[in-house]
């Protein structure tokens, strides 16, 4: 869209800070206060986690950038990637994610880009999805091209937050499989994008699949990291 285009469209919806709602110029991304307030951690560049988990082990991916702590502000950002078409909230951590990728080496090996995919009817109630768009954004920083037809999600029938721990992960595991054609990803690393990192299963079962396609290596990309508990 050009700036005159941008700028009408800003008379009839005002740009929002996704942090708090506040109204922001139609170029900015956030309101300076919420820049200010965006909570820092900093997390394993390997397991993605607050408190290292690599001795554990257990991931099948080989690298996991993670932007800040998902708490406070930057909860509320992300809330509204989710559910809310905040898009701004992800156009602004994804450079910070950028950076954390380029810092480690991970950038230069990548040559696809994808995301966690969600179930068929789970895209069809919210429209879009926000680990898409992070993908998107990613791929629109780095020139890294996107394919999201590598990985298949599956309903699986029990509710998350009934479970527990091990069971999670089993269900994780057995949700996500690889689409019957896909492009051929061997020998590629490949970047996997996701809004959040809790336990990592999700991360992980997503990083088994692209193995098992014969990519090389899976780096993980995420705008903010929980400690343990959660769906993720
Ligand atoms: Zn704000
Ligand atoms: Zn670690």
């Amino acid at each position: 869209m050009n700036k005159a285009l941008l700028w009408i469209s800003d008379l009839i919806f005002p740009n929002r800070c996704p942090f708090c709602s506040g109204f922001i110029p139609w170029n900015a991304l956030v309101c300076p206060e919420c820049e200010q307030k965006l909570e820092n951690g900093s997390f394993c560049p390997v397991c993605g986690k607050q408190r290292c988990e690599c001795l554990a082990g257990g991931f099948f991916y080989d690298g996991c950038a993670v932007a800040r702590p998902y708490e406070g502000t930057v909860r509320k950002g992300i809330l509204e990637l989710k559910y809310r078409c905040g898009f701004n909230a992800a156009k602004y951590l994804i450079s910070d994610v950028r950076d954390i990728l380029d810092k480690n080496g991970y950038l230069k090996e990548a040559s696809v880009i994808t995301s966690v995919p969600m179930t068929p009817s789970r895209r069809r109630q919210t429209g879009y999805n926000q680990a898409e768009y992070i993908a998107k954004e990613l791929s629109a920083l780095t020139g890294i091209r996107c394919d999201f037809g590598l990985i298949d999600k599956k309903n699986t029938a029990s509710l998350q937050h009934e479970l527990s721990v091990g069971e999670r992960k089993a269900e994780a595991f057995k949700a996500y499989s690889a689409r019957k054609k896909h492009a051929d990803i061997t020998g590629k690393t490949v970047i996997l994008c996701d809004d959040i990192i809790t336990t990592g299963y999700t991360l992980s079962a997503c990083a088994k699949v692209l193995k098992a396609m014969g990519a090389i290596k899976v780096y993980c990309a995420v705008l903010a990291g929980t400690p343990i508990g959660g769906d993720n």
